[in-house]
C-alpha cells in the first residue's frame, strides 16, 4: 500500500455540552488536522492523489469551521463538537469528495492542542 499523509489547520471556538469542567466554557482551539489516503497502485504519473488536489479538496470543508463558533454549525446543533466528532464530520465529508478517485481516505485525526487528539476511520 502507499500512504500519503497532509497536515492542515484551521481556528474555531466551540463548548461541550453536558461536560462537568472548564469545557462547557465557550472557548477556542487552534485545530491541527491530518489526512491520511491509501491506495495499492499508482496513476500514470506515479501519484495516489496530487497533494495539491487533497489540500484544495480538505480545505473547502475546513473553510466551512475556520473561524466559526462550531456549536452553531448545523452538523454540530445536536452533536457536541468534540475532537471525535469533528473527526468524524471530515472524514464523512471527504469520503464523498473523493469518491471516484484513485486515493482511499484512510483516516482523519484532529489534534486539540499539542498532545491531544483523535481519529476516526472506517473499519470497513
Ligand atoms: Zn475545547
Amino acid at each position: 500500500m502507499y500512504e500519503l499523509k497532509i497536515n492542515l489547520d484551521f481556528s474555531s471556538a466551540h463548548n461541550l455540552r453536558g461536560y462537568q469542567g472548564i469545557c462547557e466554557s465557550l472557548h477556542g482551539h487552534n485545530w491541527h488536522v491530518q489526512i491520511i489516503v491509501t491506495s495499492p497502485k499508482l496513476s500514470d504519473m506515479g501519484l495516489v492523489i496530487d497533494f495539491k488536489e487533497l489540500k484544495s479538496i480538505s480545505n473547502e470543508i475546513l473553510d466551512q469551521l475556520d473561524h466559526k463558533y462550531l456549536n452553531e454549525l448545523d452538523y454540530f446543533k445536536d452533536v457536541n463538537p468534540s475532537s471525535e466528532n469533528i473527526a468524524k464530520y471530515i472524514f464523512d465529508e471527504l469520503m464523498k469528495r473523493l469518491e471516484g478517485h484513485n486515493a482511499m481516505l484512510s483516516k482523519v485525526v484532529v489534534y486539540e492542542s499539542k498532545g491531544s487528539s483523535a481519529a476516526y476511520y472506517d473499519e470497513g
